[in-house]
């Protein structure tokens, strides 16, 4: 292909270009488009690098990392997980700026009882229908995302992201300690496109404190709250339990950050 063909090929692509996301319907959205080369490569080696940490090895301090169970999702799945972290992190950043909050990119409401009892709908703003109300109970938990809770009058208790959000000081101190990645063991997903949750659930009374805030990626903080992943904090570090039906690990260590290190260089017993 010629000089000239493959200008004219690139300027074809360039006004051709477009992104489309639809409403949400029957609970989800379609998206279609269609990328020029370069914008195209840069979607793909975000999410190829993610799904694919070729030659990001860290050193790890796992007890047994061979006992980890397989991420059952597909490659298409782990896309679209990702896609989501990496647009999370864009969300924080945006709001990040001046913690009161008043730019949010997202907006999802529950009431204070749905919430509670963890049974119930909310509503993403900008679409009619409702979600479980799970997803305000991560929302809530992870900060990114701005919650308003509803009392029974439908009056507002409280916009959840200027107490509830960890700071960017905070969220560096946790990866540190943890490690650069998500806390699930072989999970691979970078601390800034990772949501922090509340070991101990806010609603219970947790802190968004470092001693109770771990990374994990969108998927992952899902995993924990609803799934087969359980966290503990012991002595200000993480402890991760995989727990589903045939399969039952024990609690563990979690990150391979400064407190693995710390623990990997502990005489036995302490
Ligand atoms: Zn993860």
């Amino acid at each position: 292909m010629n000089v000239q063909a493959v200008e004219d090929q690139a300027a074809k692509a360039m006004a051709e270009r477009f992104f489309w996301i639809g409403p949400t319907i029957d609970g989800a959205a379609k998206v279609s488009g269609l990328l020029p080369a370069g914008h195209a490569a840069v979607v793909r080696g975000v999410l190829d690098g993610l799904s694919n940490p070729k030659g990001k090895k860290t050193v790890t301090f796992q007890t047994d990392p061979a006992q980890d169970p397989a991420d059952a999702r597909t490659r298409g799945q782990k896309a679209a997980d990702h896609l989501r972290d990496v647009f999370s992190s864009a969300a924080r950043s945006a709001e990040m700026p001046d913690m009161g909050g008043d730019h949010p990119t997202v907006w999802i409401s529950t009431t204070a009882a749905e919430l509670q009892s963890g049974s119930g709908l909310a509503f993403y703003a900008g679409s009619p229908e409702p979600v479980p109300v799970s997803e305000a109970v991560q929302a809530a938990c992870a900060g990114g995302i701005q919650t308003v809770i509803f009392g029974k009058d439908g009056d507002v208790l409280n916009l959840g992201l200027e107490v509830r959000g960890f700071t960017k000081r905070q969220r560096r101190a946790i990866a540190l300690r943890d490690g650069g990645t998500c806390i699930i063991p072989g999970c691979q997903v970078p601390a800034q496109w990772c949501e922090v949750h509340h070991v101990t659930p806010y609603q219970d009374g947790g802190p968004t404190d470092v001693c109770n805030g771990v990374l994990g990626c969108w998927f992952h903080h899902h995993e924990i709250e609803t799934g087969p992943w359980h966290l503990r904090m012991t002595h200000g570090t993480p402890e991760v339990r995989y727990a589903a039906a045939g399969k039952v690990l024990d609690w563990r260590p979690a990150g391979n950050g400064t407190a693995a290190r710390l623990r990997a260089q502990a005489p036995p017993g302490e």
